[in-house]
């Protein structure tokens, strides 16, 4: 598998970020990442503008954050060339993304954040809707946000990554319950906007991209390397998001490339995001770069932990499974999820 590292749900100048994104790519490739999908709230423009392709080593891709009338429900589009009408409800816009085959994220879903005024929490109201293909499991700044008090705001400034404690029980939750009935792609998210924040005298930048960028990642696995070809690169990056084949690392906690889980049968293998055949049992497998907690979940419950770094796990009940990598007491890895059904259809 090829492996390529990204950050999700980015703002530009052409929302409410504070740079452009040609020197957003910039920021990103100088730490290392392959790809960038941004996210501004209610335009495609700098799509139109031309901004979508690859700036020099980094595959940036434009989507858009839509809320509805009411400013709630933030929903992620991706895959799509034409911003939807501006006063549709929750239900209207997951359904158009969807039957305009774009790929739809609901955007932090659990948000409870309360700290500033200026910046209330924007959580998903409407769970009736099915037809989203992935939810952000973990969002930066609403962990940031709703993490924020009085007393620690000076040490939560000066170090924006080191309070992040992880996807919180009931996102994951929830997660994990969307998923044992169909699938439900988790990403990480940054939602970096770079605020200016004005402290007594002075004015500084909370979560700079620089550092928001070594932060949350989101790993794509992907069957083939990516070509320097627009057209085919994105599909292919879309491709791996909708189908899972994904992990979220938060890179705070050490470099995760190489992270590895999958499932083999007697006949196949699956890998992360994939389904495979269990009645005749199935070895679950994991690998890590560096010595770490390793968690197995099936059906949201841990259901094994080793030190170490590899996990092995046979098992013939069917579920879906993940894995969570910890170093220490920091969350590190959050793997998507593998289906072990008794049959295959
Ligand atoms: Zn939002
Ligand atoms: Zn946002």
């Amino acid at each position: 598998m090829e492996e390529y590292v990204g950050a999700i749900h980015i703002h530009s100048d052409y929302s409410d970020g504070s740079k452009s994104i040609p020197e957003i790519a910039r920021i990103a490739q100088s730490v290392n990442l392959d790809f960038l999908l941004f996210a501004d709230h209610m335009t495609l423009q700098p799509l139109y503008d031309g901004h979508e392709g690859w700036h020099d080593r980094v595959l940036v891709l434009i989507g858009y954050e839509i809320n509805d009338p009411e400013n709630m429900n933030h929903y992620l589009a991706f895959d799509i060339d034409k911003v939807l009408a501006r006063d549709l409800t929750a239900p209207e816009y997951v359904r158009q993304i969807h039957q305009r085959k774009g790929l739809g994220f609901i955007a932090h879903p659990d948000e409870i954040r309360h700290a500033f005024d200026k910046y209330p929490p924007y959580p998903w109201t409407h769970w009736e809707v099915d037809e989203f293909d992935g939810i952000e499991i973990w969002n930066h700044m609403s962990e940031w946000m709703e993490g924020l008090t009085r007393a620690n705001r000076l040490k939560m400034i000066l170090s924006p990554r080191k309070l992040l404690k992880g996807p919180t029980d009931v996102t994951l939750q929830r997660w994990d319950q969307l998923s044992s009935q169909r699938k439900v792609v988790g990403i990480g998210a940054i939602d970096v906007h770079a605020y200016p924040y004005r402290l007594g005298p002075f004015t500084i930048v909370i979560f700079p991209y620089k550092i928001q960028f070594q932060s949350i990642r989101t790993h794509l696995l992907l069957a083939q390397p990516l070509i320097q070809d627009v057209q085919k690169d994105r599909r292919a990056v879309y491709d791996a998001l909708r189908s899972g084949n994904l992990f979220i690392s938060n890179y705070r906690w050490g470099e995760a490339k190489t992270f590895r889980f999958w499932a083999e049968n007697k006949d196949r293998w699956a890998e992360i995001g994939r389904s495979i055949v269990c009645r005749e049992g199935v070895d679950l497998r994991a690998w890590v770069p560096v010595d770490c907690q390793i968690y197995l979940v099936k059906d949201g419950r841990r259901i094994a932990e080793v030190f170490g770094k590899e996990m092995f796990h046979r098992t013939d009940l069917p579920g879906v499974y993940r894995v969570e990598a910890f170093r220490g007491k920091h969350a590190w890895i959050y793997s998507n999820h593998i289906r072990l059904t008794i049959s295959a259809d």
